[in-house]
């Protein structure tokens, strides 16, 4: 049972700071070479591969010469492995112009949790890992709550995998480039939860334009996998007097997949 003191300690008065590996099989660095050969990392696990349901959007068209629709469904047949390396070489939006690194994922491949945010910020641009800096820290500490550890129990990625500009908003022709690929990943990741972090989360894995408050009020799914919306830790640092409604979306998704589980 999730304990409130024990939440409210943790994501907001009495910090639990974890260390965390700079690197992780699961997260990939490469910076934006054009349609190059990029080395993959460590084989992951791809025993659970199926293909994607409905897709989360129809896909924008790419600068490259493959079509958005054949682009879609040849992302939709990759495994971990292929997929992360076609991140790391993908330039289907502007973002490929101003990105340092791509920022694929990390964590767990057969997750209990997969959690979504929106984009990489600096720090992620840099280090090619999502949720590094003081947000990172506020998520770990929120999943640690909840009893999930971004290692063991989560798969942590975002709507989009190139940093935006000065963080801006990603802006929906490239949330709708960047969705096949994050419709791969929660079809070859089978969670039993997806937690969405924010608006652009919420929006792109429940194909609505509701304000977060609605989102947040009523647990959606998405191909038959619970969506919990929750806010965004960046939100968090700013609003800390949002935490509380943080702790109770965590404890909605908490009992959500334990009753998956069930
Ligand atoms: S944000 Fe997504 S679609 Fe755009 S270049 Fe990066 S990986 Fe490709």
């Amino acid at each position: 049972m999730l304990d409130r003191d024990v939440l409210l300690r943790e994501i907001g008065l009495s910090p639990i700071w974890r260390s965390r590996e700079a690197t992780n099989a699961a997260t990939v660095s490469q910076t934006c070479v054009p349609h190059a050969k990029v080395e993959s990392p460590e084989p992951l696990n791809t025993t659970q591969e199926h293909a994607p349901e409905t897709p989360l959007f129809v896909t924008s068209a790419s600068p490259t010469t493959e079509s958005s629709a054949d682009r879609a469904a040849r992302i939709a047949t990759l495994s971990w492995e292929a997929l992360t390396s076609d991140i790391a070489a993908c330039r289907a939006c502007k973002l490929c112009e101003t990105r340092t690194h791509t920022v694929p994922g990390v964590g767990n491949t057969s997750p209990e949790w997969m959690v979504i945010g929106e984009g990489p910020g600096e720090q992620e641009d840099k280090r090619g890992e999502p949720f590094v800096g003081r947000a990172g820290q506020l998520l770990d500490q929120m999943l640690a709550a909840a009893g999930k550890s971004r290692k063991e129990s989560t798969y942590i990625t975002n709507v989009v995998k190139c940093r935006p500009p000065g963080n801006r908003d990603p802006q929906t022709d490239e949330i709708s480039a960047c969705a096949p690929y994050l419709e791969r990943q929660i079809a070859l990741a089978q969670p039993k939860l997806l937690l969405a972090l924010g608006k652009f989360a919420g929006e792109t894995l429940l194909s609505t334009d509701a304000t977060v408050a609605a989102m947040r009020a009523s647990p959606g799914e998405r191909s038959g996998v619970p969506v919990v919306v929750t806010y965004h830790p960046a939100y968090l640092l700013r609003s800390p007097r949002e935490k509380a409604e943080a702790w109770s979306d965590l404890v909605a998704a908490k009992r959500l997949s334990e009753s998956e589980a069930d």
